[in-house]
């Protein structure tokens, strides 16, 4: 069963997403804020991290930028999650290392549509 992590401080969309993802056969782990969730990704090594980008203590740019710095997280794929899909947000956030890019609301099949190309693509992001 692969593994995702989910790192988003707005408690109903976690839970939601969560939920979503885990009746479509993923296991889910959550983090509520970008320190959460480095920590959380180099403690389980989840097999694809859904990252907001507009988060506390540390947030979704700056989280990207540490797990793809990290040898142990930096093979693990991320789609940065945002509201504001006009705003430079998307540049950013792959600038930022970050693999993909979706925009919320969650379009639940497009996004797993996402996830799937992305764990297909195998280790290490051979494919680019
Ligand atoms: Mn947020």
């Amino acid at each position: 069963m692969k593994r995702i992590l989910i790192i988003e401080d707005n408690e109903t969309n976690r839970d939601m997403l969560s939920r979503r993802l885990t009746r479509r056969g993923f296991e889910t782990l959550v983090a509520a804020d970008g320190a959460e969730g480095i920590a959380t990704a180099a403690a389980r090594r989840p097999d694809l991290i859904l990252m907001d980008l507009s988060l506390p203590v540390l947030d979704g740019w700056a989280a990207a930028r540490q797990l793809k710095r990290a040898p142990d997280t930096a093979a693990i794929p991320i789609i940065a999650l945002t509201a504001h899909a006009m705003t430079g947000d998307r540049e950013r956030a792959i600038e930022a290392g970050c693999d993909d890019y979706d925009t919320k609301p969650i379009d639940i099949e497009r996004l797993t549509g996402k996830i799937q190309a992305l764990l297909s693509r195998g280790p290490s992001g051979a494919a680019g």
